[in-house]
């Protein structure tokens, strides 16, 4: 579906970055990964779905707090494919605590990942997409682009600005063939809820057992956590021709969490 198309897909040495990342280049199109993690597994899993595809793909350790590095990968796409189609940005973290007790520096480096590095990417992505007159910007949101959960103010916050950011920047472009979309995500499976766990148990006094009962899974009416590969399904739809008319919009996958 994307042959000789090029996609970015920040935050994509695990979770659900790998998963759209993966699907991207199932369906053809070359593929810049992105994240940190041991250097050995992210050059197993480059080479794996290089050979598995047999598209080209390449990995930028570029950190998404740092301006100077994401105007970086974006012009990686451009020396190396001369060409950027599709943009996803994916790349967040968690971090859980009270607001008055929520370390400064932890909110700043929330919002730095989780929504400003979106505005340094799009911005820089936008004129090599108006030059091809085609272009597909999906930001990973998250039910907490819609609604707000205790001890998570920097994340609600961050996630609540990229509805914005997206839906500002769909109205700009929406006459030059890009559409920008976000998908929201309720509980996925990942590093990221796992790593959250420990912290919730803390702030919260519970166990762990009742942290996913009652905390995670209890916003969510199907009781179980989405996977990464519905997430990636809804990806490779946005970036298809057949959804050129959908832009502006955040799409819930969530299990039912928001329709409460
Ligand atoms: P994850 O921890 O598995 O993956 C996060 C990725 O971001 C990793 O590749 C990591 O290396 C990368 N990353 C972290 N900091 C970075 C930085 N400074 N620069 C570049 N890369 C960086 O998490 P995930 O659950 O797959 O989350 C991916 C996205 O999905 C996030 O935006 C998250 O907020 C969102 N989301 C997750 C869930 C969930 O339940 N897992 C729900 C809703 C939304």
């Amino acid at each position: 579906m994307f042959d000789g198309k090029a996609a970015i897909v920040t935050g994509s040495t695990s979770g659900i970055g790998l998963s759209i990342a993966t699907a991207f280049a199932r369906q053809g199109a070359d593929v810049i990964l992105n994240g940190f993690g041991d250097p050995d597994a992210i050059e197993r899993t480059r080479a794996d779905l290089a050979a598995e595809t047999g598209v080209t793909v390449l990995h930028s350790a570029a950190d998404m707090s740092k301006p100077a590095e994401i105007a970086a990968l974006i012009g990686l796409a451009e020396s190396a494919f001369g060409r950027l189609d599709i943009l996803v940005n994916n790349a967040g973290i968690q971090h859980v605590a009270p607001v008055e007790e929520f370390p400064a520096e932890k909110w700043d480096l929330v919002i730095a990942i989780n929504l400003t590095a979106a505005f340094h990417t799009i911005r820089a992505a936008i004129p090599l997409m108006k030059r091809q007159g085609w272009g597909r910007i999906i930001n990973t949101a998250s039910a907490h682009a819609l609604v707000a959960s205790p001890y998570k103010s920097a994340y609600v916050a961050a996630k609540h600005g990229i509805a914005g950011l997206t839906k500002t920047v769909a109205l700009e472009v929406a006459r030059d063939g890009i559409t920008v979309n976000a998908i929201a995500p309720g509980y996925v499976w990942t590093p990221l809820v796992e790593k959250q766990i420990p912290d919730t148990m803390k702030a919260r006094g519970m166990t762990e057992t009742e942290v996913k009962e009652q905390v995670l899974l209890a916003a969510q009416p199907t009781k179980a956590f989405v996977t990464v590969d519905e997430i990636a399904g809804l990806a490779v739809y946005l970036a298809s021709d057949a959804a050129r008319s959908i832009t502006g919009t955040i799409l819930p996958v969530d299990g039912g969490w928001t329709a409460q």
